[in-house]
């Protein structure tokens, strides 16, 4: 038997993994939030005033007392005790998209030989890992490869259970010593921060003097697949890549639509039901699961958080699913584009922001007056995402999400907003007149009349659109299944800030203070706004070619690759809007834009190596020996003096030799490096990977050639439906 064969066989005996906790008894949902160290477990554990000023950081995003932190710093250690811990880890969020730990014992020798468990507010509040093998795009010499953590107040520290221990797991900021960012955190913070400063200027417009903070929101779907962990093992281009660099399309693929939203098959429900408990007792509060479009392929999705909890709470997810995924015999593929033919992976970042007087500041609510607030707040987004299209998509820009933005199943690289037909018409008439009137109620006035009531159901009625109104908050659906969605809020949170901040200046100068004058500063705002950003409203299916064309007419960009979205992250314009709002300084862009550049021909320089290995030492090989059989077969027909059909043995020899012609071709190519990272990339976008899918198209040939039981790979059939 090979691999493949011994493979299919054990599945075919695997049981359905049983949970070691009763939990049909034991509800789960009790549990929820029991492994964090929550406001409700401070509150208990910590002395009044230390709870109030921790309280008050929380909830201000003020600076941490450090007389405060100690006592946290001690409560928190017994706390983690209690709870079976012996280690602390600092977790952090390093570019490269992954979450880092750096575990420590609480375990500190006293001088009688005897050791005590210690845990004080200084190594609670600041860690220092030896970060030097994390990418820091230039920031950070050899010299000072040093990095320091700093505890995120905002984000409660957790117990990470394995099973021979548990680890307390401080979430934290990752800088330099100078301070710069090398993570994916820190910039959120300050995102958020820049978005509360603006938006707080038009809610005081409205008359909201609350100062209450105005928090970014994210509701992240994550769409995933689930393959058999047996497979994996004869898959080397799913260990190394992620996902399959060869593969056959399989005759049942997803045409039949019979796996979307139908019944869970029980080895993955127990798997499902698994990841559940796990998040619910970090607090996670997942709530959504199904079967996704493709064979083999789900989805998750938690109830909307802040968006820094949002955000630590979605790698945490990521983590989970390949972890537990494992305890089932299978393995969780995150990748943009594991099975080429089926769909890919997205992960619809669903985003909004609130403040606690008003919660969601883009409800359209019922009252004149909110509608009024809620179209302003509207309008900066329209703004924003037209003029800095670009940042949107470099933001979602890799390797593995170029397998997806631009093929006929996800957004296009264009990026433009749908808003729906209702509100789409509402913002049209503000364009076109000073009074506006709705399809529904008549004439309408800004201010003084009801919005229509705008469907609420986010029942996806344009999946196609990058950017979708879907009735109270937007969702961005072009983010990869394996990216952080750190980068798209940070984006979102620092274009709408600057757009907030151009309308609020607007305002302010047209009213001085004068509230009777807002409906009307309002309305020319609106009409401005309109006028110069509403084309990149687009309410149509964005999967057409007559919108490539469209598009290009009214100018909006369409970046199709890596190598042509990430300089946009260096662009002046950009540069000083994230320097503007103090989310990222021209160095920290420009390390970003370094370091995912290097991700990217790294990826694909792993890629193209897979490539050449399999094809030389599973795919040649396979050929080759049906190409003997053939041949000897022929062999023996011509010495009988049958007539006898040779055509398959020529198809045989003749791919085998396009086979090792384009190996030739890859291995070229994979010995080109450039200094230059971003000629790199485009060596790597426009020849390394055609060259690659050259092999792959011979080799995806030949397996429709080679007799079954000599071909070594995993079929798509196998992968995307045994289980
Ligand atoms: P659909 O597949 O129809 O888009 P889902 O229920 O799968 O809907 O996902 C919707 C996501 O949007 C959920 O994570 C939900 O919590 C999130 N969401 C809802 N309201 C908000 C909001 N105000 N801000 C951010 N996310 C939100
Ligand atoms: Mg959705």
């Amino acid at each position: 038997m090979n691999g493949r064969e011994k493979a299919i066989s054990k599945i075919n005996n695997i049981k359905t993994a049983k949970a070691t906790i009763p939990y049909i008894t034991e509800n789960s949902i009790n549990k929820f939030g029991e492994n964090v160290f929550s406001m409700s477990v401070m509150k208990q554990r910590l002395p009044k005033d230390i709870y109030k000023s921790l309280k008050k950081t929380v909830e201000n995003y003020s600076a941490l007392d450090a007389s405060v932190a100690d006592v946290v710093a001690n409560a928190m250690k017994d706390w983690a005790i209690s709870k079976g811990a012996s280690h602390y880890a600092h977790v952090f969020f390093p570019l490269t998209g992954a979450t880092a730990e750096k575990h420590d014992s609480f375990l500190v020798p006293d001088l009688s030989g005897n050791a005590i468990a210690e845990f004080s507010g200084k190594t609670l509040i600041q860690g220092e890992p030896d970060a030097s093998s994390f990418p820091s795009g230039g920031l950070r010499q050899t010299f000072e490869a040093r990095g320091y953590t700093a505890w995120d107040v905002t984000s409660p520290a957790y117990i990470m259970e394995s099973p021979n221990g548990a680890t307390l797991c401080i979430p934290t900021a990752f800088l330099s010593w100078k301070g710069e960012a090398l993570d994916k955190k820190t910039p959120i913070l300050r995102s958020m921060q820049a978005l509360n400063t603006q938006a707080q200027r038009i809610l005081k417009l409205f008359g909201d003097n609350s100062c209450k903070i105005v928090s970014a929101t994210c509701g992240a779907e994550q769409e995933y697949f689930l393959i058999d962990k047996n497979f994996i093992s004869s898959r080397p281009d799913i260990q190394a890549a992620g996902r399959s660099l060869f593969g056959a399309p399989s005759p049942k693929g997803q045409q039949f639509d019979d796996h979307y939203f139908g019944a869970i098959n029980d080895r993955v429900l127990a798997f499902m039901f698994d990841v559940e408990r796990e998040l619910y007792r970090l607090g996670i509060p997942v709530k959504t699961r199904h079967n996704e479009v493709a064979p083999g392929q789900f989805e998750v999705a938690p109830v909307f958080e802040t968006a820094n909890l949002a955000t630590d709470h979605q790698q945490l997810t990521m983590v989970t699913l390949k972890k537990v995924a494992k305890k089932h015999g299978m393995e969780c593929l995150l990748h943009e584009k594991p099975f080429a033919g089926v769909n890919g992976s997205g992960k619809h970042c669903n985003y909004s922001f609130g403040n606690a007087t008003q919660g969601n500041l883009l409800d359209p609510g019922e009252t004149p007056h909110k509608n009024a607030q809620f179209l302003v707040f509207c309008a900066a987004i329209i703004r924003g995402v037209h003029k800095y299209a670009k940042v949107l998509r470099a933001v979602v820009a890799s390797a593995g999400n170029d397998h997806r933005l631009g093929a006929n199943e996800a957004p296009p690289a264009i990026i433009s907003i749908f808003l729906g037909e209702q509100l789409a018409d509402v913002f049209d008439q503000i364009q076109h007149g000073g009074a506006t009137c709705s399809k529904e109620c008549g004439v309408m006035k800004i201010g003084v009349d009801a919005l229509p009531d705008l469907p609420k159901d986010a029942g996806d009625r344009n999946r196609t659109s990058p950017f979708a109104f879907t009735g109270n908050r937007f969702e961005f659906r072009a983010v990869g299944s394996d990216q952080s969605v750190s980068g798209p809020l940070v984006a979102m949170n620092t274009i709408f800030a600057e757009s907030i901040d151009y309308i609020a200046t607007k305002l302010e100068n047209a009213t001085s203070g004068d509230p009777s004058k807002l409906h009307a500063a309002v309305q020319d705002v609106m009409k401005k706004i309109i006028d110069e950003h509403g084309s990149v409203i687009f309410n149509g299916d964005n999967y057409t070619d007559d919108w490539q064309e469209e598009a290009a007419k009214r100018g909006l960009p369409n970046l199709k690759t890596t190598p042509e979205a990430l300089p946009m992250l260096i662009e002046k314009d950009v540069i000083a809007l994230f320097n503007k709002y103090q989310v990222l300084s021209p160095e920290e862009m420009h390390s970003r834009y370094e370091i995912y550049l290097e991700q990217y021909n790294l990826k694909i320089d792993v890629e193209a190596k897979t490539v050449a290995e399999m094809a030389k030492t599973i795919i040649y090989p396979a050929a080759v020996r049906y190409q003997t059989e053939l041949a000897d077969s022929c062999l023996k027909m011509k010495n009988l003096g049958v007539d006898y059909d040779d055509s398959a043995l020529k198809e045989t020899a003749g791919l085998i030799i396009e086979l090792k012609a384009g190996i030739k071709t890859l291995e070229g190519l994979i010995a080109y490096k450039s200094n230059d990272a971003l000629n790199e990339a485009i060596t790597c976008c426009e020849q390394t990977l055609p060259a690659m899918n050259k092999i792959r198209e011979i080799a995806d040939r030949l397996e429709g050639v080679v007799a079954d039981d000599l071909w070594p790979l995993p079929t798509y059939q196998e992968m995307l439906f045994i289980r």
